[in-house]
């Protein structure tokens, strides 16, 4: 990988977002961290700059990015195409929020699907154009919270089990919102965790996104970092923010197909490169 080859990385300016920036760094790449703070985004530049693993600081770039905020997105995008035409390489889409402790209703929920849903779908639409055939790749940095052996309901499992396209998951992120709402969310089947939900989505949306590029050469997969210690884990897990940084680093960094034996890897969960 060269300074020729673009990275971006969605919520970079601190826990496993910043971990991946700084790997995919020291791989060569031209990396564009982006956050929704431009404050926060320029330290985490800063520091990233500084360090002596970091063999060419010039190579490295700040941009914001808010992944909810749609204006944000087609700025960014803006920026990239100008910037950077037919480079980019790699997204990761990091950026992810989670409500911490007991903090559960229908406005909670549609705020963490927003995010970690429709604002990573909206991400991945937007940039997917952009990002170069044959070698281009989307990771989706999901979680094992999203595990479908956590929903009740074998009905709506089902239906994630089987994405057909993203206005389906529309529809479901809804029914969750307004069976919460109405208090009937456990008789509806659903299991009481608006983050798992949010990416279980998120999973599914990296399927159906996989199948629609495959044609193009671009894989696309979502990864559970496993438990980091983290602002959004209040620093609970046992894992470091690089360890988790890890299995998103390794993925974007495979072969492209046919390429030093590369094949085309899409569509898949992964966690410990498994
Ligand atoms: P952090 O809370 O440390 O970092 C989250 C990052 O996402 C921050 O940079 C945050 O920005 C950014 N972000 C949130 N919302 C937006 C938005 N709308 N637009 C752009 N950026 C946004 O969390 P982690 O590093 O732990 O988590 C990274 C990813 O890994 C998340 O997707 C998370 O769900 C997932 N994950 C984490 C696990 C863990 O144990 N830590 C386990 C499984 C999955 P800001 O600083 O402005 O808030």
């Amino acid at each position: 990988w060269s300074s020729e080859d673009v990275a971006v990385v969605t919520g970079a300016n601190k826990g496993i977002g910043y971990e991946i920036a700084r790997l995919l760094a020291e791989a060569g790449f031209r990396v564009i961290v982006t956050a929704r703070n431009p404050e926060l985004g320029a330290a985490a530049l800063e520091k990233l700059k500084g360090l002596p693993s970091i063999s060419d600081p010039s190579a490295l770039g700040f941009e914001r990015l808010d992944i909810s905020d749609k204006a944000s997105i087609e700025a960014f995008k803006a920026q990239l195409e100008a910037r950077h035409p037919g480079r980019l390489v790699v997204l990761v889409n990091n950026a992810g929020v989670a409500f911490k402790g007991d903090v559960f209703g229908a406005e909670e929920c549609k705020a963490t699907i927003d995010t970690n849903f429709r604002g990573t779908a909206d991400a991945c639409e937007a940039l997917a154009p952009l990002l170069a055939e044959g070698r281009g790749r989307i990771i989706n940095v999901s979680s094992g919270a999203g595990d479908l052996s956590r929903i009740p309901g074998a009905a709506l499992r089902a239906q994630f089990e089987s994405p057909v396209d993203r206005p389906q998951l529309e529809a479901l992120a809804d029914k969750f919102v307004a069976d919460i709402k109405a208090g009937s969310y456990k008789a509806e089947g659903w299991p009481a965790s608006m983050y798992g939900i949010s990416k279980a989505l998120e999973t599914a949306y990296t399927r159906v996104l996989a199948k629609q590029l495959e044609g193009r050469g671009i894989m696309v997969n979502a990864v559970c970092p496993g438990w980091c210690a983290t602002d959004m884990s209040s620093w609970g897990g046992p894992r470091t923010a690089a360890q988790g940084a890890d299995t998103p680093v390794w993925l974007a960094t495979l072969p492209p197909p046919g390429v030093d034996g590369g094949e085309l890897v899409t569509g898949a969960f992964w966690r410990d490169r498994q």
